[in-house]
């Protein structure tokens, strides 16, 4: 008797524990760490199971990946690249609408976000501790201008209009992965979760009753956090001069650049934007950081929607107007 009701006692306990519960999983994509965790409730109908869910991201961001990639010769981005100086290339709806999207962030920010300072980007190799020369920037320059780029909605095309312009959506992309694949857990029935892909994080619901942190890393002190933000339903990117540089001379050259000089920015050292779409606020995370402190503020202080913390050169840390009043 005894012996049946201890074993009563634990299945219901091992159920409890097993039909409801966290899970997480990290995978290497789009060159950087992505992160997942959800809930999952699977003693509801029609539930999807962890591995499903984790499969789910995986194929979406690697798919996304597999589209936009610059370093894979087959992507979608590769072949318009290869061919839009020279003739429309027809692209696809979602390579269309990201670009619109960048199209649109190009002309707000008055050019600070424009995709086609790959001209010049493609130039610098951080690994190898690479950059170009001033007569080469001086060259490329010439072919950055968002307006060169020429979209016609009725046949889904993109043109060039110069031949060597080129285009890069590093900026973007892993803002619109984050979002896709929140909107895809959402669609699958999860409630709680949280997808990153390098400094770009998108949560969806709270953690269960509990806000969800975020962590804004210290620009200078790889293992440390700056800041904790407790987050819901949102999203947040940061744009940092530590992810991927190389110093010279004491100068540091990294993988964020100021389309009108060809040159690293270097007015702050981490921008992070809050808001709902994550596709815009990774846009605008770099976006800001070209701008830096004042011009990148009052940017953003004129979106209602978004909002920033920006760590200056001197590792001062400045919050827009909304997160000031969340905070007093
Ligand atoms: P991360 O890629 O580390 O998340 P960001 O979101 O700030 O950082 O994006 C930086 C990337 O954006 C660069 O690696 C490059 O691909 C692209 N990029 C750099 N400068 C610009 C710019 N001025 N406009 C648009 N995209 C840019
Ligand atoms: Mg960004």
């Amino acid at each position: 008797m005894l012996n049946r009701i201890l074993f009563s006692i634990c299945f219901l306990l091992f159920t409890n524990i097993t039909s409801a519960q966290w899970f997480s999983n990290s995978f290497q994509v789009m060159g950087t760490q992505a992160h997942l965790e959800f809930w999952l409730d699977t003693s509801e109908q029609n539930s999807n199971t962890s591995e499903q869910l984790i499969a789910l991201v995986q194929l979406e961001m690697n798919r996304i990946d597999k589209a936009m990639s610059p370093y894979k010769t087959t992507s979608e981005l590769s072949l318009v690249n290869n061919k839009a100086g020279s003739e429309a290339v027809v692209i696809s709806n979602e390579l269309f609408e990201l670009l619109d999207e960048s199209q649109k962030i190009a002309e707000l920010s008055e050019g600070a976000f424009d995709i086609t300072y790959a001209s010049v980007g493609y130039q610098y190799d951080y690994r190898e501790k690479q950059k170009p020369d001033q007569i080469s920037i001086n060259k490329a320059l010439q072919a950055i201008d968002y307006r060169a780029v020429v979209l016609e909605p009725k046949r889904s095309t993109v043109r060039f209009s110069r031949p060597d312009v080129k285009i890069d959506l590093g900026g973007i992309a892993k803002g619109y992965a984050v979002k896709q694949c929140i909107n895809l857990l959402k669609t699958a029935g999860v409630k709680h979760a949280l997808v990153s892909a390098g400094g770009d994080t998108g949560l969806l619901g709270d953690r269960r009753g509990r806000p969800w942190y975020v962590g804004i890393k210290h620009p200078r002190a790889e293992e440390k956090t700056a800041v904790q933000l407790p987050l819901n339903d949102e999203a947040i990117s940061t744009s940092g001069d530590y992810e991927r540089y190389f110093i010279e001379e004491g100068v540091r050259y990294h993988h964020i650049i100021n389309p009108k000089t060809g040159d690293s920015a270097r007015k702050v050292v981490s921008v992070s934007i809050i808001g709902k779409d994550s596709t815009y606020v990774d846009a605008l995370s770099t976006t800001v950081f070209v701008k830096g402190l004042q011009e990148g503020m009052a940017f953003i202080d004129q979106l209602p929607e978004y909002e920033a913390i920006i760590i200056d050169n001197q590792q001062t840390l400045h919050m827009s107007k909304g997160l000031q009043q969340q905070f007093q």
